[in-house]
């Protein structure tokens, strides 16, 4: 079991320290058009998820951030590439934390400001390395973007927050590669206590994406890795949200109803397919630790229906 990883905040929302781990995702709309924004955020918060990222890539971005923090019923991120000074405005408008990498900001100079102004609002900053982004320096050193150039690299980042006094950082070190993410993961959480940030970058369409992310994501946090994720998907980002709680209800870290359903064959005697998708959705939103067996004939119902809950099976 890895070792517990210091505690930082999300606005309200605690991350690492033991807490539960938090569940997040990132909007796909226009940051620009705030109702658009602010209705898949509330979308999001009420498929469960606990803290949202939104790109900012420009001045109005920045701008329209003044309107969907108050309105927002979650904590935000505010996605930041390269412009120190959309940073500081999303800070001003209110948002919990910043993904950013301090050393592609331009100096010491953006950085001090980008640090100083993350302290005073109180806000986390996420340092997070893709494989596609380590330094030229450190692939030749390496070989390639192997899991100690990953590693390696946001250390840097991570070191210079910390010359100016600023530990409230978390890391993610994502590859397209689940080995790659698995093994990353591991050698940093050897490597330090800052709360690490788990996902499998661009994992995939909703169902190769999922089985990436539950792979790799699933495999680390049974390990005790990991304080907050994100499965990226090529989809609604609310599917995110469902297969990261997903994830952690079959691993058992979240409560939430197992249901129990056989895969149907000759015996079956109801329309089971239908109907254990129907039982699924009207349960998903049911947090209690409960089995609900759904099954298609007197074979292996009763049985199955005798351990569980509540149990449903076809008879005639
Ligand atoms: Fe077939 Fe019955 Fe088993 Fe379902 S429970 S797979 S219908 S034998």
């Amino acid at each position: 079991m890895a070792k517990l990883t210091r505690q930082v905040k999300a606005g309200n929302v605690l991350i690492g320290g033991g807490a539960p781990v938090v569940v997040q995702s990132m909007t796909n709309t226009d940051t620009r058009d705030v109702e658009a924004t602010l209705e898949q955020i509330r979308r999001l918060h009420a498929a469960g998820c606990e803290v949202v990222r939104l790109a900012v890539p420009d001045e109005a971005a920045a701008a329209a951030l003044k309107v969907i923090a108050p309105a927002s019923p979650v904590p935000l991120i505010a996605d930041i590439h390269f412009d120190w000074r959309l940073a500081i405005a999303a800070l001003d408008a209110g948002l919990k934390g910043l993904r950013i990498n301090p050393g592609n900001i331009g100096g010491a100079a953006p950085v001090d400001n980008v640090a100083a102004a993350a302290k005073a609002n109180g806000a986390v900053i996420r340092v997070g390395v893709n494989s596609g982004s380590v330094e030229k320096e450190l692939l030749e050193r390496f070989g390639g973007p192997t899991p100690e150039a990953l590693v390696e690299s946001a250390l840097r980042h991570v070191r210079m927050l910390e010359e100016r006094g600023f530990y409230d950082t978390k890391i993610s070190l994502k590859s397209s590669s689940v080995a790659h993410t698995i093994a990353s993961y591991r050698l940093m959480a050897e490597r330090g206590d800052y709360p690490l940030h788990l996902g499998v970058t661009e994992a995939g369409t909703p169902m190769r994406g999922a089985i990436k992310s539950s792979v790799g994501l699933g495999l680390l946090l049974f390990e005790g890795i990991g304080d907050t994720m994100r499965v990226s998907l090529t989809a609604d980002p609310v599917k995110e949200i469902e297969a990261a709680i997903d994830i952690l209800k079959a691993i058992g870290k979240r409560d939430g109803v197992q249901l129990v359903s056989c895969p149907t064959c000759g015996r079956t005697k109801i329309d089971l397919i239908s109907l254990a998708n129907e039982v699924e959705k009207r349960l998903y939103n049911i947090n209690k630790p409960i089995k609900v067996a759904v099954m298609g004939c007197v074979v292996n119902g009763p049985g199955e229906a005798k351990e569980a809950d509540i149990g449903i099976a076809g008879g005639i």
